[in-house]
C-alpha cells in the first residue's frame, strides 16, 4: 500500500501539474506482441554474443559514448560531431524539446502522430500546434506549410508516421525545412528500415534538419534503449549540453557496433516483415476490413464502435493489438504490428474469429 499523508508537499511547475499522465499498456504481455511495433522475434545473435561476454569489470566503469558515436557516424556517412546517441529516441525527443522550446514558441505537429511529441512538449512552455490529417491520413503537407509562423520552433515529422504508416516525401521534407528556417525540422525515422527512404544524407547541408533513428524496431533492441539524433554540428552541440553524459548505458554501447555490423540480419528481418505485411493486408481485404496503406511494420485498421471489444477479444485469443481510438481522427481504429508470416497467419486467424464474434453480436459473452 502506498502511504499518503495530509502533509503539504512541494508543488511542481504549473506546466507539469497540467500534464496528462501517460502509461503505455505494458503489463501482461505474454502473448503474440503486435501492440508496440517491436521486433517480434529477437535481435541479431551477434548482439547476444557481445552481451554474453560483458565482464563485471566492464560494469564498474561509467559509459563512454564517443567511441560508439564515431562508429555510428561512419555507418551513416556523417562526422562524429553530427551524431548524438540517446537513451532511445524518446530521450532524443525530450532533450531536443528541452534544448529548443521556450515560452512563445510553437511545436508544429501533423496529427495523428507519435504520442510522445505532445507529452514532452507539454512539459515545456511552448505551445503545441496540431495539423489534422484528412481521413486518408496522408501527410498534410500543404496545411502544414500554411501553419508555419515566425514562432514555429520545432516541426516533428515521424516518417513513416505512426499510427497511420503514411509517409512524407523527401521533396516535401526539404521544402518544409526551406520554408521554416527558424525551426528545427525533426524527421523521426524510427521505422526507416521498413520504408527504405531517408534524408540523413542531407544532414549538414540543410542547417535546420535533424534526423532521429532508433534501435528499438528492426534491430530488436527496445529493452536496451538506444536511439540517436543526427544533425548539424552547431545544433548537436546544444543538445549535448542538455543531455546527461551517461544516459546511454555501457551494455547498449557495447552491443551497438554488433547490431550495426550484422546488416544481413536486418535485411532478413525486414524482408520477412514486408512479405508478412502483404499477406496480412490481403487477409484484411478478404475480411472486408478498411486499412490504411503502410510503409512501416504495422497497419492501422478500422474496427468502428466495437474497437475496445475487438482489442479485448484479440487479446483473449492470444494476440495483443493497440487501440488508437484516442488519437486525433482515429476513433474506432486499431494498430496491428506486423511480425513474421507465421505470426501474422495466426493473427489473421484470430482476427477472423474475433470479427465473426463481433458481427454476430457475441462480443461480450
Ligand atoms: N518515434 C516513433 C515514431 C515511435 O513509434 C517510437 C516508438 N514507439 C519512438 C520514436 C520511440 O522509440 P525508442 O524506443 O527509441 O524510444
Amino acid at each position: 500500500m502506498v502511504k499518503t499523508s495530509t502533509a503539504v508537499h512541494p508543488s511542481p511547475r504549473s506546466r507539469v501539474q497540467a500534464m496528462k499522465e501517460y502509461h503505455p499498456p505494458l503489463g501482461n504481455r505474454d502473448a503474440l506482441r503486435l501492440d508496440f511495433n517491436e521486433n517480434t522475434i529477437a535481435c541479431s545473435p551477434m548482439v547476444c554474443e557481445v552481451l554474453g561476454k560483458i565482464s563485471a569489470g566492464h560494469l564498474t566503469r561509467y559509459p563512454e559514448r564517443e567511441p560508439t558515436e564515431r562508429i555510428v557516424a561512419e555507418h551513416l556517412g556523417l562526422d562524429a560531431e553530427q551524431v548524438v546517441l540517446t537513451n532511445g529516441v524518446d530521450e532524443a525527443i525530450h532533450v531536443l524539446f528541452e534544448t529548443f522550446l521556450e515560452s512563445g514558441d510553437e511545436l508544429l505537429l501533423p496529427v495523428p502522430t507519435y504520442t510522445m511529441y505532445e507529452v514532452y512538449s507539454s512539459a515545456t512552455d511552448a505551445r503545441c500546434v496540431a495539423v489534422q490529417a484528412a481521413d486518408d491520413l496522408k501527410f498534410p503537407f500543404e496545411r502544414l506549410l500554411e501553419a508555419i509562423t515566425p514562432n514555429t520552433k520545432i516541426i516533428a515529422i515521424a516518417n513513416p508516421n505512426s499510427p497511420s504508416g503514411s509517409v512524407a516525401s523527401r521533396e516535401q521534407i526539404l521544402e518544409i525545412a526551406r520554408r521554416a528556417t527558424q525551426a528545427v525540422v525533426l524527421v523521426d525515422e524510427a521505422y526507416f528500415h521498413f520504408h527504405g527512404e531517408t534524408v540523413v544524407d542531407c544532414i549538414g547541408t540543410i542547417p535546420n534538419l535533424v534526423v532521429a533513428r532508433t534501435f528499438s524496431k528492426a534491430y530488436g533492441l527496445a529493452g536496451l534503449r538506444l536511439g540517436l539524433l543526427a544533425g548539424p554540428v552547431e545544433l548537436m552541440r546544444w543538445v549535448r549540453r542538455v543531455l546527461s553524459p551517461y544516459s546511454v548505458n555501457s551494455l547498449a554501447l557495447a552491443c551497438l557496433p554488433a547490431a550495426l555490423g550484422d546488416a544481413a540480419y536486418i535485411d532478413r528481418y525486414v524482408g520477412e516483415v514486408l512479405a508478412a505485411r502483404s499477406e496480412f493486408e490481403a487477409a484484411l481485404d478478404a475480411a472486408n476490413v478498411r486499412r490504411w496503406p503502410s510503409r512501416a511494420n504495422f497497419v492501422l485498421v478500422e474496427i468502428g464502435e466495437k474497437h475496445a471489444e475487438f482489442v479485448r477479444l484479440m487479446n483473449a485469443g492470444g494476440v495483443l493489438v493497440r487501440d488508437r481510438s484516442n488519437d486525433p481522427g482515429c476513433d474506432g481504429r486499431v494498430r496491428i504490428t506486423i511480425g513474421t508470416r507465421q505470426q501474422m497467419r495466426e493473427a489473421a486467424s484470430v482476427l477472423n474469429e474475433t470479427l465473426a464474434k463481433l458481427r454476430a453480436g457475441r462480443g461480450s459473452q
